[in-house]
């Protein structure tokens, strides 16, 4: 029986949706382990919903008084509360501002981390994470050694628990830090983030240009829920901005629908992206790599291909 803290991500004040899924997953963990107790923690203040949460698997929820986000405060705070709860295991959500945390908190309880899990299983009275590896070329098992299993939740990967429960709603002192967040700039459109979108319309240097976006928004736009992604090249190319970017050196996203637009597929993209649900790539090159992992591949013009599914999908949503 494995008690379980959950650090929260909130953005001015609301609940971000991959938060909702690390407590699910750690609601799944702690019953695998024979039934132990969630603890949600908003390591700043949030406006929390205690059905929402206890729905998506806590039992108790703490809100820190930081009045923004500091990286060393949020994780001196989770460390301060992991120890004081004494629970075995500490989970965030492998976004950003997750990844930030994660070796802070291992390092600040003296453990070690599994990052970007994608399955939580229990054996032999520890966690075993699953994670990709190589660009997620193979996957690998990892326990972790140390007194608290550290671990970050991959995005769409884990669901919410999806009971009839209200979590018990505290408060917790926050810790100070040497960094506090002042300003986050605003991203475009009002659209979900690529890391979190369940669809996600991504394009390359197929696009031609900046200007030739509008196909993809367009697309988006059609696609319920879609968010936005772009090939590191796009990226360099100033073409859209680095929080769009998808691969090693960007987001990793795992959607039920991925939308490659004139991406070539190299291995530093496949990265990102490979453990979508359903991979469709469009490409002129019928040789070009991405096909190799698409589920469905068209080979053709953007220009042409993209207007079309477009109208495709508005028909076929309507
Ligand atoms: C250390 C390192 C880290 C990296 N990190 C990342 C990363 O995080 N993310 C990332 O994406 N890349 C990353 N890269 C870069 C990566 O290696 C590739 O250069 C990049 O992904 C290529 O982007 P692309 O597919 O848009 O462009 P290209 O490789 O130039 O591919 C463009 C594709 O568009 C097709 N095309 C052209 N015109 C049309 C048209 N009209 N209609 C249809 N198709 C068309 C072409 O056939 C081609 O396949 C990294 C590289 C390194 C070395």
């Amino acid at each position: 029986m494995t008690d379980i803290l959950v650090v929260l991500e909130t953005r001015e004040g609301a609940l971000r949706n991959a938060s909702l899924e690390a407590v699910g997953a750690a609601r799944a963990a702690a019953d695998a382990s024979g039934g132990g107790k969630v603890t949600a923690l908003a390591t700043e203040q949030a406006d929390l919903d205690a059905a929402q949460l206890g729905g998506a698997g806590a039992d108790a929820v703490l809100v820190a008084d930081a009045g923004a986000h500091s990286p060393d405060g949020a994780a001196a705070t989770a460390v301060r509360v992991a120890g004081e709860l004494g629970v075995g295991a500490v989970f965030v959500s492998a976004t950003v501002r997750g990844r930030d945390l994660l070796g802070r908190i291992a390092a600040g309880l003296d453990t070690g981390f599994a990052a970007d899990c994608t399955a939580v299983d229990f054996a032999e009275g520890g966690f075993v994470f699953t994670r990709p590896v190589y660009a997620g070329k193979a996957q690998i098992q990892v326990k972790v050694n140390g007194p608290v299993a550290v671990a970050s939740m991959r995005g769409n990967h884990f669901a919410p628990a999806g009971r009839e429960a209200s979590a018990e709603m505290g408060t917790t002192a926050a810790e100070g830090g040497k960094a506090q967040v002042t300003a986050i700039a605003g991203k475009s459109g009002g659209r979900p983030d690529v890391a979190e979108a369940a669809r996600v319309v991504a394009g390359g240097r197929g696009l031609g240009s900046a200007e030739n976006w509008h196909l993809l928004e367009a697309l988006a736009d059609a696609l319920p829920g879609a968010g936005l992604g772009a090939s590191r090249a796009v990226v360099d190319s100033g073409w859209r901005p680095h929080s769009e970017q998808v691969g090693q050196t960007g987001k990793t996203v795992s959607p039920e629908l991925y939308i490659a637009a004139g991406i070539s597929g190299a291995i530093q993209h496949l990265a990102g992206m490979s453990s979508s649900k359903v991979i469709v790539a469009i490409n002129k090159d019928a040789e070009a790599p991405i096909f190799q992992h698409a589920t469905y591949g068209i080979v053709g013009d953007v220009n042409e291909i993209l207007p079309a599914l477009t109208e495709a999908v508005k028909a076929a949503v309507e």
